[in-house]
């Protein structure tokens, strides 16, 4: 999965000094981040390479390097570096550069949404001691968007249920995914989400793994269930385009290596899970 960067090393160290010329300069323009272009593959530029230290905040370090998001990012890409669209961060390598670059879109999403304070309306300013956003008038803190969401595989013996999303700009085979609400279990999501987009019951819950979603601000946590009862489906049109449920045999060998839907797709699919 997208974070699985082992031997390689992402610290989140909070830290509130200014940035060197040496340092890593996250670019963001537009849903896009500028690459380095090395061949087939990418890497982090530093500020000597694409612009002037300027005024940047510390994100957090990458194999002892520390990451500065830069607050006014070159319009052009330099000769020999690639603005990248997120979308293609799913398959950019290496992988700790794409792990690197979305978590730093996702911070940088988030102060860009947390200039004022949502109280009285005064500036909001960085924090001194850690990863927050603070109000000097009524105090308010507020800190990094993150919304836990749960990926649901149900299976019916040898069957596996995926859907497709209606609109959303990923078009592959998906699992039943969706939002935990105030005052809700994973589970209680869990069981909710099934029922609102297929119409299915659920038992035996089983926890998997979880993963950190920059794209979407999201807290992803995995879960299998066993379909309970009846295997009809009724779709939930405003959210899913389809849903089937397929065999072992039928579901296609795993293309994304970033996702933990697609790692659950490809357990199940190898007899694993
Ligand atoms: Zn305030």
């Amino acid at each position: 999965m997208i974070q699985d960067i082992a031997p390689h090393r992402f610290d989140r160290r909070y830290d509130t000094r200014p940035a060197a010329g040496d340092d890593i300069a996250l670019c963001y323009r537009k849903g896009t981040v500028l690459l380095k272009v090395v061949g087939e593959e990418y890497a982090l530029p530093c500020f000597d390479e694409v612009i002037p230290v300027n005024d940047a905040r510390h994100l957090f370090e990458l194999d002892g390097n520390d990451c500065f998001m830069v607050m006014n990012p070159p319009a052009e890409a330099p000769e020999g570096f690639r603005y990248v669209p997120y979308m293609e961060l799913r398959t950019v390598r290496p992988q700790e550069v794409a792990f690197a670059a979305i978590t730093g879109a996702q911070l940088h999403r988030w102060y860009g949404s947390r200039k004022y304070c949502g109280r009285c309306g005064q500036k909001l300013q960085p924090s001194d001691i850690e990863r927050a956003m603070v109000c000097p008038d009524c105090g308010i803190i507020e800190y990094p968007k993150i919304c836990p969401a749960v990926i649901v595989a149900v299976t019916h013996g040898d069957k596996l249920l995926v859907t497709r999303y209606a609109d959303r700009p990923f078009r592959g085979w998906a699992l039943i995914a969706g939002f935990v609400e105030i005052g809700e279990t994973l589970e209680d999501t869990v069981r909710r989400e099934v029922m609102e987009e297929v119409g299915l019951k659920v038992k035996n819950l089983r926890y998997y793994k979880n993963q950190p979603w920059s794209f979407t601000d999201t807290l992803l946590c995995g879960f299998y269930c066993e379909l309970e009862g009846d295997e009809t489906v009724t779709l939930d049109t405003a959210e899913l385009k389809e849903a089937h449920w397929l065999s072992r045999a039928e579901i296609p060998p795993r293309q994304n290596e970033a996702s933990l839907t697609a790692e659950m797709m490809e357990m199940f699919r190898l007899g694993l899970a």
